[in-house]
């Protein structure tokens, strides 16, 4: 193992993994790198001291592995995602570089306790929730399979809002990740792309040409992405916006210093701000930039790099696949056919069938409110050249459509790219599909629900397009790093390859019976819960039992996520408690987490009425302490590793056909919580997997729940028929929870009576008799120790190494590098 990379005459002293080492390491980078005495250094010195030690072994692995993927045969994958969900490096790199144990010793030497340090971490929180905590999942899978991947992203100064609560309510605080500087990146000042917008176009015979209006610089900052125990690293390449050269030389000479620089400023902009996952951003300007900014900048690498391999791009689509991870990129279909056609000389048909080869796309919802649109007049001003490849594009796929498929009219408008109206728009989803050869969705459910309903008519067209690649998640961050507790037991029972290969856990099976075993499942459990409950205590100064049942919902708050069935059971139990005292209630803790977009009104209201109806629990006496709901501000990838392992409820009880997979279910099943959840998403995959007796299902299924909606669903008539919903219901209207302002839930309320569009009271009934169950089965301890078990060995299949797998073979046609 320890031998140099690089031979003579390029010999280094190369780190090494011995506590010594590492502490000299560490002392050095402090030193030389940071720039402080040992004497005066602070944590957070000691945690990017330590980072820049861990981070040099990773380095060199990462270097070669890199170039061996440049190697000419290499095909290779590029992900273009707008987010990416890293969460804290630090603890992640020391699991995968096999050093946590050392770098713990090595720091206590120096009289610092690592755990502290990792606390000082931020958490860069480039993701809105789960699209791009699954892009870091994936970057982790295929650096941890030695593939040829790189993913590109944005580098955004400000990520997700930091939320906080003031008197119940939602504040958003910006999150300025930055501030306290990222050790973790290496940039790259000269890995730099000019970026052009706006202007006009006009043609010279065939050949079109576009006059920019304005440009701007993307700057590469890369972070190395450690591959688990096997000396390679893949890397996740993100932008940064730059004014570049432009300075207005006539304004600086007349001593306009601030005219000179304002357009650098403006540019900047660019890269400034992650947009908020909601329906207000896709009629904004700068968000299309930023797609464009995204897709030109990570193209344009793509190309240069591969030229640089192969001195020609003849051979492109033999060795590139791109990946769009949903819509977001999907200007990159357009912008490849620019570049082929206009700068590279190709003719159409050829660009078009190159491009087709190398795109692939996942679709990550099933609401076609939530596929992007963009405004024709919107990219005519922003980008002219794209529009017209558009409408090129189209008028090939319609003739297409018109010559194989069929002449219906109707059928070609509603396929059409271009919506037809008033204000004509770009549907993004149809372009996406149009343009690649694979397209996938996220759970078996979503995409067999997908070729029936949103892309029924391209599964017309293009039958064989289709396919499904269920998500998943890492078992390095989500038990390695998450649950120390249940990796160390892992290890002892079945060896350490779990953490590479999660089908390893089946081994388990046959030690499930064994006493030692559940004791130590249930007494890891325990001393997760009571790590939760001192943060609480801290955080909240709310007191609660680890001897509960811990009952837990955490996600982005969202109407169709029912955050309200969850409340609405709380409060139905509270009036249960306080009808019968001295029944032998089951003490439980709900926990909720999650933000709100910041114009998102009902999602406000519920974090509101959360922490409303937590009030008055909490401090309610006549409970003695059995009922408590606790709302965790500023949910993040750190939370949740602290919030997961301490379940035992996983809520996952979306309407059914809303949550196209959900990954968080995967997350609570494998740290051994059980699901009480709907027939939706990965949920259905779950139930297969751990088996009907081991997870709670309830509610209505998909096709329930459409056919209420089209026989007229009346939420009243729920309302009315059921007696604990309605005093629910009325108490909620009537301030009980508001008392100072005790109309503030009427709107929220009347939504429920009158729409419910996501059938929050259709499920009530058969949520409260779920969890009635769940109460039963928690009072038989064995049989929930048992059930917890069954949930952990049976999870593997959610691995998102299969994921990753799968994708490389079905879709990318990529193999691992040698
Ligand atoms: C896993 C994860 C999500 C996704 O949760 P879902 O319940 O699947 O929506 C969101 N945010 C964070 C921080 C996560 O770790």
């Amino acid at each position: 193992m320890n031998v140099e990379k690089f031979d003579s005459p390029f010999s280094y002293k190369r780190p090494t993994a011995t506590v010594e080492s590492i502490k000299e390491a560490i002392v050095y980078k402090l030193i030389f790198l940071i720039g402080r005495s040992p004497q005066e250094a602070s944590q957070r010195d000691w945690l990017n001291a330590t980072l820049y030690a861990v981070r040099d072994l990773a380095t060199e692995g990462w270097i070669t592995s890199a170039r061996q993927a440049r190697s000419e045969e290499t095909r290779r994958v590029y992900y273009l995602s707008m987010e990416f969900l890293i969460g804290r490096t630090l603890s992640n790199a020391m699991m995968a570089e096999g050093v946590y144990e050392l770098a713990k010793k090595a720091l206590a030497e120096l009289n610092v306790n690592l755990e502290d340090v990792l606390e000082k971490e931020v958490d860069p929180g480039l993701g809105n929730g789960g699209l791009g905590r699954l892009a870091a999942c994936f970057m982790d899978s295929i650096a941890t399979l030695a593939l040829p991947g790189v993913g590109y992203g944005i580098r955004y100064e400000y990520g997700m809002f930091r939320q906080e609560i003031e008197d119940g309510r939602q504040v958003e605080k910006p999150d300025t990740w930055l501030d306290k500087g990222a050790p973790w990146e290496f940039i790259r000042p000269s890995k730099r792309h000019t970026i052009r917008f706006g202007g006009t176009i006009h043609f010279e015979g065939k050949k079109c040409i576009w006059n920019s209006a304005d440009e701007v610089v993307a700057l590469a900052y890369d972070q190395v992405i450690p591959g688990y125990a096997n000396d390679s690293a893949a890397t996740l390449r993100l932008w940064g916006a730059y004014a570049g050269d432009r300075f207005d030389l006539a304004d600086f000479n007349r001593g306009d210093y601030a005219s000179a620089v304002h357009d650098r400023t403006l540019s900047k902009n660019i890269s400034r701000v992650l947009y908020p996952d909601d329906s207000t951003w896709s009629g904004r300007e700068l968000r299309l930039r930023q797609e464009y900014f995204l897709v030109s900048a990570s193209l344009q690498d793509i190309i240069y790099r591969h030229k640089r391999i192969h001195g020609t791009i003849e051979n492109l689509a033999d060795k590139v696949a791109i990946h769009l991870n949903d819509t977001h990129p999907a200007l990159a279909i357009p912008e490849l056919m620019v570049i082929l056609i206009d700068q590279e000389g190709y003719e159409w048909k050829k660009a078009w069938d190159m491009t087709r080869r190398i795109f692939s796309y996942t679709c990550h919802t099933l609401m076609s409110e939530a596929l992007e649109t963009w405004p024709v007049e919107m990219m005519a001003h922003i980008l002219p050249r794209h529009l017209q490849m558009i409408f090129e594009i189209n008028d090939y796929f319609l003739e297409y459509v018109q010559t194989y498929v069929t002449t219906d009219m109707d059928f070609i408008r509603r396929v059409s790219l271009i919506e037809e109206g008033d204000h004509r728009k770009v549907r993004m989803g149809w372009l996406s599909v149009v343009g690649s050869h694979k397209v996938n969705g996220v759970a078996a459910i979503h995409s067999d629900l997908m070729v029936t309903s949103t892309f029924a008519d391209f599964a017309r067209i293009y039958p064989e397009r289709f396919t499904n690649v269920t998500n998943g998640i890492t078992p390095r961050r989500w038990i390695g790093v998450a649950n120390p507790e249940l990796s160390a037991l892992f290890d002892k029972y079945i060896g350490k390859e779990w953490r590479r290969d999660l089908s390893q856990l089946t081994l388990l099976k046959d030690k499930i019976q064994d006493p030692e075993l559940k004791k130590s499942v249930s007494q890891i459990k325990y001393n997760n819960k009571v790590k939760l409950a001192n943060y609480i205590k801290q955080e909240l100064g709310v007191e609660v039992s680890p001897e509960a049942l811990f009952d837990v919902q955490v996600k982005r708050i969202h109407e169709y996520k029912r955050q309200i069935l969850n409340l609405l059971h709380i409060i139905a139990r509270y009036n249960a408690m306080l009808a019968n005292p001295e029944k032998n209630w089951q003490p439980r803790v709900f926990i909720l987490a999650g933000k709100a977009a910041s114009a998102y009104y009902a999602a406000k209201q519920t974090i509101n009425l959360i922490n409303d109806v937590a009030k008055v629990i909490n401090n309610d006496e006549r409970l003695q302490g059995r009922l408590k709901l606790v709302f965790i501000p500023n949910y993040s990838v750190s939370l949740a590793e602290l919030i997961i392992p301490a379940a035992d409820i996983s809520e996952q009880i979306s309407l059914a056909g809303t949550e196209a997979s959900g990954t968080s279910n995967m997350k609570f099943a494998l740290n051994g919580a059980l699901t009480l959840g709907t027939l939706d998403g990965a949920n259905v995959e779950i139930l297969d997997n751990v088996g009907a007796e081991n997870i709670f299902i309830f509610g209505n299924t998909v096709e329930q729940v459409e056919t209420l909606r089209r026989n007229g669903y009346r939420p009243f008539d729920y309302y009315q028929q059921d007696e604990q919903l309605r005093q629910v219901v009325d108490q909620i209207i009537s301030g009980r929870f508001s008392p100072n302002d005790p109309h503030r839930y009427h709107q929220l309320l009347q939504s429920l009576q009158y729409h419910d569009y996501y059938q929050a009271f259709a499920d009530f009934r058969s949520y409260v008799e779920a969890q009635q169950k769940v109460d039963e089965k928690y009072h038989n301890r064995e049989a929930w120790v048992d059930s917890t078990l069954q949930n952990i060995v049976n999870m593997s299949y959610f691995s998102s190494d299969r994921t990753i797998l799968e994708y490389a073979e079905k879709i990318w046609k990529i193999k691992p590098i040698k």
